[in-house]
Parts: structure tokens; sequence; C-alpha cells
């Protein structure tokens, strides 16, 4: 127990990188991990899957640990993988992260370690090698070394590289909020959703570094659902369910990625109800996102849908024209590359699906650009991401637009061009033009025609009507949003 429970101060003094362990310790660090292995999981299973580790040594705060056969290597790997880590972050003052490798038992070490010992072998010298799958790069990213033991953060999503629009603002605002006091009333838990690419990653890691920087020892477990699953089952699997709660509930910050994944495994979902209620109740700051609003997740128990709506739930609306531009001059800038406005546009306008693939694109334009050192044009960018464009375009018509939203709204298609004003009609004829000037190429006047040859000044109400109310009734919103995801997929 002791390993979790160590308190961050006692190797805080110890930067990332001051790894100059005596090889003394080391082996004797590593002899109490194998120590505590072998009492956890039993004589029998540690004789059969584990007592043939080695530590080959330490390079750049990992350990580096062998196994005879790929086999081994493979079955420890995703087996014991996250159990050892964390025994060796704790055991190894400044150890981030294990890499697993495929090598005779010879035993090595680092230089640094153990200049004593065997030299270390050839193969593990160069190169260090694609990390195998797994190699937990733990806090490898993250500076500091410490509570991180769940899953790396990016260090591309932080706040200043977030760019916020009216469809992410209020979604932006919360989590400034929360990264600025954790665990405030009204703001915990902190519930985030929108589909799939809008920001909800980005915005949960950008959480996390904003928290950091703050506090580099605070411990901020983030997650998958998907991950928080397969550690759970893992557990289970090792009887060792207990060491798995007091991990979890070891950290102020908890946050949980895609809960849509948890949805329908009833222990796991059992285990995240627990820890939660803990949590909250302990003064701990929760954090999840899903693509949809906890009352709209399916498959997930009442009580647990009631409490992940008990906090602050944001959303993150599709993207907008405006925001996908600002998104794309950000990048741009950042790239450092000159790229016509012209050209920006063009992207903002026709991929309007998500930023993923909004970033995409422009990647591919900057590569292309610096890889055959051709600028990039009005002409040339087309053709460079004419597959994209095409996929992109799908040639969504005005028509598929009309017919989706009338069918949404349960009204004959004909009313679309006709020329009454009741409300019932009204307003679903507006939801189709904004979402004819949203979806589609066509101009206002286009549009106008095709709603019964009404003026382009009607479109751009309606364009306007819809936005307001968008912003002002969440409800409404959703909807808009829903007939929109339906037209895009
Ligand atoms: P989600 O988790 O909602 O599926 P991500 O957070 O992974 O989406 O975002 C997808 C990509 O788009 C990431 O590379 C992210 O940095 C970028 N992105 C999304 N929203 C923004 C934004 N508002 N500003 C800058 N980049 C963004
Ligand atoms: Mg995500």
């Amino acid at each position: 127990m002791s390993g979790m429970e160590t308190a961050p101060d006692d190797f805080s003094h110890l930067g990332a990188e001051a790894v100059s362990v005596a090889a003394g310790d080391l082996s004797t660090a590593w002899a109490r991990i194998r120590g505590r292995l072998r009492q956890e999981v039993g004589d029998v299973e540690y004789r059969t899957w584990l007592r043939q580790m080695t530590l080959q040594g330490v390079e750049d705060g990992t350990a580096l640990i062998s196994l005879p056969t790929r086999f081994l290597r493979d079955w420890v790997r995703d087996h014991y993988g996250d159990r050892l880590r964390l025994l060796v972050q704790a055991e190894m003052p400044g150890m981030r992260g294990v890499e697993l490798r495929v090598a005779s038992a010879r035993p090595a070490a680092a230089e640094a370690a153990t200049p004593a010992e065997a030299p270390l072998a050839e193969s593990l010298l160069v190169p260090p090698a694609p990390p195998p799958a797994m190699a937990v790069p733990a806090a490898a990213s993250n500076g500091a070394g410490g509570n991180e033991w769940v899953a790396p953060l990016d260090p591309r999503y932080t706040f200043d590289t977030f760019v916020v629009g009216k469809p992410n603002e209020f979604a932006h605002a919360c989590a400034r909020r929360v990264a600025e006091a954790p665990a405030m009333a009204g703001f915990n838990p902190l519930f985030l959703y929108g589909g799939v690419g809008l920001g909800k990653t980005h915005l949960m890691h950008a959480i996390a570094w904003a928290l950091r920087e703050g506090n580099p020892h605070l411990p901020v477990a983030y997650m998958s659902a998907e991950k928080f699953m397969y550690r759970f089952i893992a557990a289970l699997r090792s009887h060792n369910t207990t060491e798995f709660k007091t991990q979890l509930r070891s950290v102020q910050v908890l946050m949980v990625d895609d809960l849509q994944f948890l949805i329908g495994k009833d222990n796991t979902q059992e285990e995240f109800f627990h820890t939660f209620n803990a949590l909250i109740d302990a003064g701990k700051q929760i954090i999840l996102s899903a693509d949809k609003a906890p009352t709209d997740l399916s498959g997930i128990e009442d009580r647990l849908r009631t409490r992940l709506s008990a906090g602050i739930v944001a959303d993150l609306h599709a993207t907008t024209y405006e925001l996908r531009l600002s998104i794309l001059q950000a990048k741009a800038h950042d790239a450092g590359v000159e790229i016509p406005p012209r050209v920006l546009e063009l992207l903002a306008r026709k991929i309007a699906s998500n930023v993923r693939d909004l970033e995409g694109a422009l990647n591919r334009l900057v590569a292309h650009a610096q890889l055959f050192g051709r600028p990039i044009t009005l002409e040339t960018a087309p053709e460079v991401l004419a597959d994209i464009l095409r996929s992109h375009d799908r040639k969504l018509s005005i028509d598929d637009i009309q017919r989706k939203v009338a069918e949404h709204y349960n009204m004959r298609l004909t009313e679309m061009a006709s020329a009454r004003r009741s409300r019932a009609v009204a307003r679903p004829r507006q939801v189709a033009m904004y979402l004819s000037k949203q979806l589609t190429q066509r101009s206002l006047p286009e549009i106008g025609r095709k709603f019964g040859n009404r003026d382009h000044t009607t479109v751009l109400h309606a364009v306007n009507k819809v936005t307001e109310l968008m912003e002002a009734d969440a409800a409404f919103a959703e909807e808009v949003t829903l007939i929109r995801k339906m037209l895009e997929t």
C-alpha cells in the first residue's frame, strides 16, 4: 500500500530527469517491486509470468525491463503493465514509466545507474526502439513526474491553443472556472458533451495542464472510460479491486473521457458510481465528457444519470463558419506558414464536420507546401485536398435538408415552399433555411428560390433568427444540432 501513498513530496526535489540513483538503491527498489508483485499476485502466478523479468536499466526516466520471449513480454504488458508502472513510480524516485522489452535475461543497466554491472546489451543501446505499444509513456510528456498514473496529456491541448467562439464559449468558460477553482460548489462534476472532434478532450487536457501549472504535484488522473473499464476488469481478474479503488480515490481531480463507452457494463458502472460518489463527497473535482448530455445517455442507470447532471453540464455545439475560420487562422499562424485568407475561407466553408477534419486538411496543405516548395494558392489547395473536399461535399442538397427537416417536424414537404406563415410551419422552414446556409454552398438568393421564391433577406432573417434561438434555448439548439448531425452522417 505504501507505494500509492508515497507523498509526492518525497521525491519532489528530483527533477523529472534528475535520476541518478545509485545502483544499490535501484536494485533494492527492484527487489521491493518484485516482492510486492509476488505478494499481490501469489506465488504461482508470479513464477509463471513475472519471475523472469529483469531490470535492464533506466533511461530517461523509464525503467527498462526485459523478458525472455515476446509472448511473456506481451502477457506481462497486457496483464501487469499498469500495475508494474505504478510500482515503479512508487518505488523508484523520479521514474515515470516502464518499457518492456524482449531480451535475454542477462542483467545489464544504464550507465548512470550501475557502471559496475554488466554493460548494456548492444541491442538495448540503439535504437531505444519504438516503444512497445504499451510502454506506458505515463507522465513522459507531462513535465514533473508524480501522480499522473493514468494517461499522458497532450502538450498541444492547452487553453492557449483552444480557440473560443460562440459554439464553445460556455464550455470553455466552465472549463476555465474549474481550472481556477476545482471542486467549487455548482461546478462539480463538470460534464462536457458534444459531437466528435469538437474539443472535449482538448478542454479536459487544458484543465489538467492549468491545474498542474499551479501545482505540479496535484494528483490529476485523466483516462478514457474504456481505460477505466479495462483497469477495473483487470483488477477484478487479479482480485485487486481494493488497490484500484484506493488509487482512484487518492486523486484530487478525476477526468473520465468519452463516458458513452461505459454504458451497459454493469459492474464497471457500479464501480464508477461508487468512485464518483466517494470522490465528490471527499471534495474532489470530477470532469467528464460524453457525446451526449447525461439525460440522453442510454444504458445508464438513473441514479448515475442524476449524479452526472448534478454539477454543471456544458455542451460544445457544432462549429460555425466563423469559429472554423478562427481556428484555421490560429493553426496556420502556429504552424508558421503563409496561407492566403481565401484558402482558409474555402476550408472553413467546405469542411464543416468537425475540427479534427479541419486540422487534417490544414496539415496536408502545409506538408504539401513544404515538400514541394510550392505556395498554397486558391488553385493548388483544391487539388491537394480534392478527396477531402469531395467527401465533405457529398452534395448535401437543399432538397435533402428540406426533406429531413420536414420529416423531423412531421410536416408536409410542400410546406417548405408554401406561403403559409403559421408558426408550426414557419419555424421548421427557418430551420431548413438555416441548415441550407450552414451545410451547402448555396447563396442566400439561391436558397430563397428553393423556398417558394422567397427573398434573400427572408433567408438571412431565418438564419439570424435560428442562431439567436439556439443561443437562448438549449433544447431548441439540441434539436437543430441533432437534425444537422443526421444530415451530416
Ligand atoms: P473531441 O474530444 O470532442 O472528439 P478533440 O478535443 O479531440 O475532440 O478535438 C479534435 C481536434 O480538434 C484536436 O486536435 C483539438 O486540438 C482540435 N480542436 C477542437 N476544438 C478546438 C478549438 N476550439 N480550438 C483549437 N483546436 C480545437
Ligand atoms: Mg475526445
